[in-house]
């Protein structure tokens, strides 16, 4: 068969491209992937109960981007879904990111009105601020709030999810779930927010269904290297893999995940997620029926629990970004600069970014207009 593009990787970014090259230059596409499964990270499955789960952890889709929520709507119907996190603290559930509402939860009235006006008056009602921000507020009275908060929601679940402390890591990493001075209990306020319909896998397969897409399951580049020869490629593996770890290993965290069913049980926690920040040695739980809307007796929760990565023993999930990681990410980066044109590195593995699912399909739908349909355009 005539290969003009190898596609490794079938995760959001692989998946992406290989439609658009399929479907928009009329190009054979092979698409490789290692796992016997497509769909990367965001592959969904029915567990041995019949209830459709994230295997990788709980996806949940949101965007403010019109371009990218029309883009996958050609390939999935969506089920609405609002994300809502609860953090268990001294016991109690407060509402995450941490707001208004948590605030009156975990302390006496006097001083929660007190603390709400002081932070409106701050920061306005509404805006958004990262813990380590709020840490460093000139007001004595703010500082400790803030002081409080990095404690009991972010010290523990930072530390276990990535082995090291909030100030070790790029501030944005706390910065995605800041102190919100609101009374809005949801995770995100995108605009777009909705899981596909039939699940991510079934997306990914309608995407896949092109004459000019075929598909090699169970299968590492590194197996077939030099079969298709002229192909031009896109990788979305891990960078540092590609390149024989040649300027050594990047970092990242891996996860374990042990799922619990419950038959006789409709339901086993409040919202689909519930964080420890504090207790236990894993991160959260997260029952998957709240996610999906699914209607079936019983019900299955996952528990999540970082761990690090060995190369060989379990996956790269979470690049970790840090200064010192991104400046060996560069030399990495500096060599696939000596492919271009020829091989594309596309995606959270192959950029060490810590892309969220449209940044992801926003970065391939970018790549396709302004790289790769170009070289047709003559
Ligand atoms: P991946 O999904 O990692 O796909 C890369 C693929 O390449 C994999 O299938 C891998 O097996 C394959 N591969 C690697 N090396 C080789 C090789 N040598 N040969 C062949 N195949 C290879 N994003 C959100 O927007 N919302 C969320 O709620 C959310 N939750 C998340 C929860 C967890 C626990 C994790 C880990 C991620 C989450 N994300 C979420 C991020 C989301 O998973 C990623 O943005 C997205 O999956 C990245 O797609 P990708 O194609 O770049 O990478
Ligand atoms: N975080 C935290 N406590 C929480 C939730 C998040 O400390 O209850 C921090 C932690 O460092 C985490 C980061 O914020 O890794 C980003 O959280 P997010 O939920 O976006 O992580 P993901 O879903 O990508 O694992």
């Amino acid at each position: 068969m005539k290969v003009d593009w190898l596609v490794i990787g079938a995760g959001f970014s692989g998946c992406v491209l290989a439609e658009r090259i399929a479907k928009e230059l009329d190009q054979k596409v092979m698409i490789i992937e290692k796992r016997d499964h497509i769909g990367g990270n965001a592959y969904d499955c029915y567990d041995a109960n019949d209830i459709l789960v994230h295997k990788y952890g709980p996806h949940l889709f949101h965007t403010n981007s019109k371009k990218v929520w029309d883009y996958l709507s050609t390939f999935t119907e969506w089920t609405p879904y609002q994300h809502r996190v609860l953090a268990v603290v001294e016991g109690r559930k407060v509402p995450v990111p941490f707001n208004l509402n948590s605030l009156e939860i975990l302390f006496p009235k006097t001083y929660s009105e007190k603390m709400e006006r002081l932070l409106i008056e701050k920061y306005g009602l509404g805006s958004k601020v990262p813990i380590l921000t709020l840490k460093k507020d000139q007001q004595e009275e703010i500082r400790n709030f803030a002081n409080y908060v990095y404690q009991n929601i972010f010290l523990g679940y930072t530390s276990k999810q990535w082995g090291m402390k909030p100030e070790e890591l790029d501030p944005s990493v706390t910065g995605r779930v800041p102190v919100y001075i609101s009374k809005d209990d949801r995770y995100f306020q995108d605009k777009y927010q909705a899981v596909p319909k039939h699940g991510y896998t079934e997306m990914f397969r309608n995407m896949l269904k092109h004459p000019n897409i075929k598909l090699l399951l169970n299968t590492d580049i590194k197996e077939i290297e030099g079969v298709f020869g002229d192909a031009k490629k896109i990788y979305t593996g891990p960078i540092d893999s590609y390149f024989n770890y040649k300027h050594g290993t990047l970092p990242y965290r891996s996860l374990k995940f042990n799922p619990l069913y419950y038959g006789d049980r409709e339901t086993f926690q409040e919202t689909a997620q519930v964080n420890y920040p504090n207790d236990f040695d894993f991160t959260r739980m997260t029952e998957y029926k709240k996610i999906t809307g699914q209607n079936v007796p019983g019900t299955t929760v996952i528990i999540e629990q970082a761990c690090p990565y060995h190369p060989e023993m379990n996956e790269p999930y979470y690049p970790i970004p840090k200064k010192e990681y991104h400046q060996l990410y560069r030399k990495y980066a500096e060599e696939a600069k000596a492919l271009q044109g020829k091989v594309f590195f596309i995606g959270r593995l192959a950029e060490y970014k810590y892309y969220n699912m449209d940044q992801v399909v926003a970065r391939a739908l970018h790549v396709f207009e302004k790289e790769v349909q170009p070289i047709y355009s003559d």
